[in-house]
């Protein structure tokens, strides 16, 4: 068992600001990400010796080496830990990890969680099909590959992310035709005084705008994907107006594509918070289920804090914030800061948190989550894509009473594939809701146990881990 003072899990712009922060307040780090490198999702880096299409900087580049350039700088001192995917927590305080040496378990006195979100995709007709995406995957598949997602693109869902990947595919040499929004542009204008709250970030949408308008990708407000098509993989792509709900409203249209990147924004990644056993809270406008936090980023788990889009998601710009105060928090409580010290650096930073509120709320409202969108999967459309169980299927379940997950799972094996029920959960959960007639807090949330990511038979069966998982559950 390896001991550690702080752990932090997620090495994204939350992760590094408090691994950063941490380090140079003078504590013992150790930095835990999956990834081959530092980066998380919005600074994600091609491995060095990966040759391919050159990866074109957009306006956060510059800002994200800065931040990659400084911890890469305090590497001597902190413990890095590439490619480690954890896989559970137990009280108190143990990660169960698996490195590319084998697993480990580590106890660590201080715990922050900076492991980012999901996207979300409401299911639709043909969404299970080859070249059909999230954007999230296409930006990686150029980040992370140095390739193109396909040769003609179609962009859809919501949110401020579908310009950036629309304008990154399109600088790459991809042929992006078209951006299909399902906000209407008049959402947008509603929240345009709280947006000034932010110049710097609206400036940032600005600047989207134009790389777009300037390559002459079409920009569809208040529009939705409603299908796709193709024999064997995507030829062609259904898009209808919408309304203020996101249902589908009329004047349909067709393009034809070969690649259709769709996302309706993101869900916290909550499962190791989940497993601590802090208490949790249903927040719509933040993404879901998400811990219920202090200032200071502290759960109610004795020694945990999340920081970033994990704990509600607000963007690269608030979990660097985010991370910076739960770095310095965690350096803190270990003794390694004193109080005047902390409260000198703490103080600027949680005024610029506040600040960040007003502009944050109104993209949310904006980009927000639309009801309408349930009904975009027809009786067959697969719902849950590990099991391959249908809209109808689902419906059938939730009518023979399975009305929370637990019984759901029994009755339709919904959610117990690979993935968990992470992707159909947050639509299944949804659906029950507007059939009860009760908010999707009531509904609840998903039980997560370990391992919550593939590991090997053999880790399980190692006995020193089985004596000291079972010790510490
Ligand atoms: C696919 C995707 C692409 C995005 N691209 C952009 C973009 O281009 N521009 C933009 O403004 N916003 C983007 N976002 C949103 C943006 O990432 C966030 O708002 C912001 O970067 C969040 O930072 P974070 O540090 O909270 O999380 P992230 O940057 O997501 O970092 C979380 C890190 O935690 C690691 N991790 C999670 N769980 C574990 C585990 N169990 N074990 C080990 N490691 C773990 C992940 O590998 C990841 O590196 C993207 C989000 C997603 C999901």
């Amino acid at each position: 068992m390896m001991q550690r003072d702080l752990v932090i899990v997620g090495a994204g712009p939350a992760g590094m600001a408090a691994a950063i922060a941490a380090c140079r307040a003078g504590s013992k780090v150790t930095l835990i990400d999956e990834n081959h490198a530092i980066g998380g999702q919005i600074y994600r880096q091609s491995p060095a010796a990966l040759s391919g299409l050159s990866v074109p900087t957009d306006t956060n580049a510059a800002h994200g080496k800065r931040l990659i350039d400084e911890l890469e700088s305090l590497k001597e001192q902190i413990e890095w830990l590439p490619q480690t995917s954890v896989w559970g927590y137990f009280p108190d305080r143990k990660l169960a990890v698996r490195m590319r040496e084998g697993w480990q378990i580590i106890t660590a006195q201080q715990v922050i969680l900076a492991t980012g979100a999901y996207e979300y995709v409401a299911p639709f007709p043909g969404w299970t099909l080859p070249g059909v995406m999230t954007p999230g995957g296409a930006q990686s598949m150029l980040k992370g590959m140095k390739v193109l997602p396909g040769n003609r693109i179609l962009i859809a869902g919501s949110g401020p992310f579908l310009l950036v990947v629309a304008a990154l595919l399109h600088a790459a040499g991809g042929n992006v035709v078209g951006v299909v929004e399902t906000a209407r542009r008049r959402d947008a204008l509603t929240h345009l005084p709280a947006l000034l709250s932010n110049p710097k970030l609206l400036l940032q949408g600005r600047y989207y705008f134009k790389q777009l308008r300037k390559a002459r990708i079409p920009l569809h407000w208040g529009h939705v994907v409603t299908r796709a098509d193709g024999a064997g993989s995507l030829e062609r792509v259904t898009i209808s107006a919408c309304d203020s709900a996101g249902k589908p409203c009329g004047n349909f249209s067709t393009v034809d594509v070969d690649t259709l990147c769709v996302g309706y924004g993101f869900i916290p990644r909550t499962e190791l918070t989940q497993m601590t056993r802090c208490e949790m809270e249903y927040q719509e406008l933040l993404g879901g289920w998400i811990p219920r936090l202090d200032q200071r980023l502290s759960t109610s788990a004795s020694g945990i804090r999340v920081a970033g889009d994990g704990g509600g998601v607000a963007g690269a710009m608030v979990a660097e914030l985010e991370g910076a105060v739960a770095g310095l928090t965690a350096s803190h409580a270990l003794g390694d800061l004193t109080d005047k010290a902390y409260k000198q650096q703490i103080t600027p930073l949680t005024r610029r948190l506040r600040k960040s509120q007003t502009f944050r709320m109104a993209l949310d409202r904006i980009y927000q989550i639309r009801p309408g969108l349930l009904d975009l999967a027809c009786p067959d459309t697969t719902i849950c894509r590990c099991e391959e169980i249908s809209r109808k299927e689902m419906e059938d379940g939730i009518q023979f009473g399975g009305t929370n997950i637990s019984t759901l799972k029994v009755i339709t094996r919904i959610g117990m594939g690979p993935c968990q029920g992470k992707m159909c959960w947050p639509t299944v959960s949804r659906m029950i809701a507007k059939k009860e007639g009760k908010s999707v807090a009531e509904i609840g949330n998903l039980r997560v146990r370990p391992p919550i990511s593939p590991i090997n038979m053999s880790d399980l069966l190692n006995e020193s881990f089985i004596a000291e998982s079972s010790e510490s559950s």
